[in-house]
């Protein structure tokens, strides 16, 4: 029999993992497909008792396993220890909180089985339930990200996939430090067949994606897949040297006709300040890569296993 393999990324939610191991398996054995489960669970350094619970539950149930990180590592570090781990056909990675839907695992699975797709891939139709501003800013980033990048990142596409062997194989190819899975999953190719769903809210516990933490998720997305912004100052310095240029020529026809001296205080300071601006505005974005760059090249380990039982 096919096997699936289902990555869960926690990080403190004792509340919502035993809901979600019941519901899961509630929803997929009411499937009319021949499969079979294996979820693991990934303990992304959480120090509430997560870690107690995946232990107990693997050993009651076979099919579940856990791995548990020395510290927080992130959501991003999370999914590709269960990656690695996944020996399934097929691999997807859904929320712990029940908001990646366990009945959509039975259209997935159709749509790979028809062998036409090697992802299936849910994306939220709205978002519901959401904040006005946390929806606002997320249009801005997807519309910004999609502008700049050569990789398309689709709106409202979730982390919850289903995808075939080859394709995770792929994944686990790129072994970056900066990851960002939604354009990693884009970046491999592949055809991607979407599913809609209605936003769903949170079974139990709060959101781990303060407003801050999203930010620097958005920064390193835009930063992974488009080096655009390094052109930036490329730009500025060409267009301040067109602006200066008229300048130069407007002052020195004023100077020959009226012979007029300029009163330069306030000019002067405001282009001094100009020009500066865009200097350390420009040479910041440089140091945001040169540092993406330096994480990269040390090439330490993306996560730590403190504990696992596979
Ligand atoms: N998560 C994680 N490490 C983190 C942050 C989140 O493993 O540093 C997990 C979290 O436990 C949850 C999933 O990632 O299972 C998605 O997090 P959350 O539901 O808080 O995000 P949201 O749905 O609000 O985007
Ligand atoms: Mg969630």
């Amino acid at each position: 029999m096919e096997l699936i393999s289902v990555i869960v990324p926690c990080l403190n939610e004792e509340k919502a993992i035993e809901i979600f191991y019941e519901s899961f398996f509630d929803t997929v054995e009411k499937f009319n497909i021949p499969v079979e489960y294996e979820v693991i669970f990934v303990d992304d350094g959480s120090t509430d008792k997560s870690l107690e619970i995946m232990r107990s539950l693997s050993r009651r149930d076979r099919r579940v396993h856990y791995i548990s990180f020395s510290r927080n590592f992130g959501k991003e570090g999370a999914m590709l220890a269960g990656l690695k781990a996944a020996k399934g056909d097929y691999v997807t990675m859904m929320d712990v909180d029940l908001q990646d839907p366990p009945r959509l695992i039975e259209e997935m699975y159709g749509a790979l089985r028809s062998g036409e797709y090697d992802c299936a891939a849910a994306r939220r139709a709205d978002r519901k339930g959401e904040g006005k501003i946390r929806s606002v800013l997320s249009n801005v980033f997807y519309a910004f990200i999609n502008k700049i990048s050569d990789t398309e990142i689709v709106k409202g596409a979730r982390d919850f996939r289903l995808m075939t062997r080859r394709m995770v194989n792929s994944v686990l190819e790129l072994t970056e430090y900066n990851r960002f899975s939604k354009g990693i999953f884009s970046w491999v190719g592949y055809r991607t067949k979407w599913i809609s769903y209605e936003n769903v809210e949170r079974s139990v516990g709060d959101t781990k994606w303060s407003m801050s933490k999203l930010m620097k998720y958005s920064l390193e997305g835009i930063m992974a897949f488009s080096t655009k912004p390094l052109a930036l100052a490329s730009y500025m310095g060409l267009m301040c040297l067109f602006v200066s240029l008229v300048f130069i020529c407007i002052i020195v026809f004023k100077t020959l006709i009226w012979g007029d001296p300029v009163a330069g205080y306030p000019s002067l300071i405001c282009v001094i300040l100009l020009i500066g601006g865009i200097q350390l505005f420009t040479i910041g974005i440089l140091g945001q890569y040169m540092a993406k760059t330096y994480l990269e090249v040390k090439k330490r380990p993306i996560y730590i296993t403190k504990e696992s039982d596979l």
